[in-house]
């Protein structure tokens, strides 16, 4: 007795990959750690991002590519045809038979490990403040139409309650 459960050791790894994951990632072909926004997405991935840096696979792909174009294009038709409808199905099935259950582990877990998980992020942002708040300027700069909007919005309401008509 006394063995961690399956499904905390699982969470947890996941956790720490995407905690690991956030700003910096590895690349596999070079070697180098470089910012998150330097590998493309890849949701079949656990930390979502593929495991070789966008420039690495500039230099390799189109190589690849082109040598087995092909053979490429069959491998990719074929896994459409076969994968599209029953991937989806099974995700969606095993949501609706799990999802109330794993939402509750997760956040049963959570809040037993709650201190250790923000000392850990606290930690993780002071190491990579940097990155972390260039990432967050690149944000602003990216939404900040979305940012304006919300604004006018919070105030127009803010305005109406304090008139008590909304
Ligand atoms: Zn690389």
């Amino acid at each position: 007795m006394g063995a961690t459960p399956k499904w905390i050791t699982d969470y947890y790894k996941d956790f720490r990959l995407k905690e690991r994951t956030k700003c910096f990632k590895t690349c596999l072909k070079c070697g180098e750690t470089k910012l998150i926004s330097k590998f493309s997405v890849d949701k079949r991935n656990l930390d979502g991002r593929i495991s070789v840096c966008k420039a690495c696979r500039s230099l390799e792909y189109p190589k690849y590519y082109y040598n087995n174009r092909d053979k490429i294009l069959i491998q990719v038709r074929e896994y459409q045809k076969n994968n599209k409808r029953n991937r989806s199905i099974y995700f969606k099935d095993y949501r609706e038979k799990h999802g109330e259950q794993l939402k509750e582990k997760a956040s049963k877990w959570y809040m037993s490990n709650k201190e250790a998980i923000k000392e850990r992020n606290l930690k993780y942002y002071q190491e990579n403040k940097e990155a972390c708040q260039t990432r967050r300027e690149v944000w602003i700069e990216k939404n900040k139409e979305r940012i304006r909007e919300y604004n006018r919005e919070y105030k127009r309401k803010h305005k109406l309650a304090s008139q008590g008509i909304a």
